[in-house]
């Protein structure tokens, strides 16, 4: 039997066990996926092997480690700087990224997509940014801190929301944790107001829940979602990597569907 994990700080809240269990169930899998509550990103390698796990999703805060401290990473993963697929093959342990492609296709919907925002300087906005850019749109980045945004300069237009100037964006994507554990906006109202009020497209990476900022947007008739397709894409693409993508996604995202529906 192939054991699996979800590791994060919190990961309590994950439904990732349950998305990849029913796959595992339905695709008729030897293996089981369990949730790991990991404290120190500097483990992560440790936990992964003492586990004796096959394969890992790596979650808030441990994705720029789990790049950092792996054997070999996919050109992908390196691109993006972090990583959320962790799999033990060949005595190494390989990383992957699979947001960004997960969240493209949970946008898929989303119409004429030119200009974006991304909020928040983290792992999960490091996919996305990158996975916007390959696709010819313009990315600029509005983050709390300046020192995250270090990472991100090269490549993007940064800023913290002591120098923000508001733009027209089509899309306003929240990769923050704000209001994970709470009932925070991702910035000051004052900053997200004018931006939210001109745009098209909000988009959530947390899910389960209507965010304050999802709120806002709702509230201001854009055309809203949440993080759950994203989730859902991101989970196909990393079970299929686990079992050295040999499997039908699509048969992987029925399965992941069905257990959605059952929540
Ligand atoms: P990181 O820890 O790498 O980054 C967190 C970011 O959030 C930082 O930019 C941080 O800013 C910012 N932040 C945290 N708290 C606040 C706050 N109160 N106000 C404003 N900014 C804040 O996290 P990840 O990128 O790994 O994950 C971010 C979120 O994305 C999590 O909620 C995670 O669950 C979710 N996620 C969802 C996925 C999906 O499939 N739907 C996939 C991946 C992640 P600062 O630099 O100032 O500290």
């Amino acid at each position: 039997m192939k054991y699996f994990a979800v590791i994060g700080d919190p990961v309590s809240h994950s439904i990732s066990p349950i998305l990849h269990n029913m796959a595992i169930f339905e695709l008729g899998l030897d293996a089981v996926y369990t949730r790991y509550h990991l404290k120190k990103s500097s483990e992560i390698i440790n936990a992964f092997i003492s586990l004796g796990l096959s394969g890992a999703n790596v979650t808030i805060p441990h994705k720029e480690f789990a790049l950092a401290l792996c054997d070999e990473a996919s050109s992908m993963a390196k691109n993006i700087g972090s990583a959320n697929t962790l799999v033990f093959k060949n005595n190494k342990i390989y990383a992957y990224n699979t947001d960004g492609l997960g969240f493209l296709k949970s946008i898929s919907d989303f119409s004429e997509i030119k200009s974006a925002l991304v909020i928040g300087a983290g792992g999960t906005a490091k996919a996305i940014a990158y996975i916007l850019k390959q696709n010819f749109i313009d990315v600029e980045i509005l983050n709390r801190s300046l020192d995250r945004l270090e990472g991100f300069k090269q490549a993007y237009e940064c800023y913290t929301w002591n120098d923000f100037l508001p733009k027209n964006y089509d899309l306003v994507i929240n990769t923050t944790s704000a209001s994970l554990r709470d009932d925070l906006l991702p910035a000051p109202i004052e900053i997200l107001t004018p931006i939210i009020s001109s745009s098209r497209y909000a988009f959530d990476v947390i899910y389960g829940k209507t965010t304050p900022f999802l709120h806002l947007a709702i509230q201001n008739n854009l055309v809203c979602k949440d993080g759950l397709d994203m989730l859902l894409h991101q989970a196909v693409l990393a079970f299929n990597l686990f079992f050295d993508n040999d499997l039908d996604e699509y048969e992987i995202q029925k399965a992941m569907q069905k257990a959605l529906r059952l929540l």
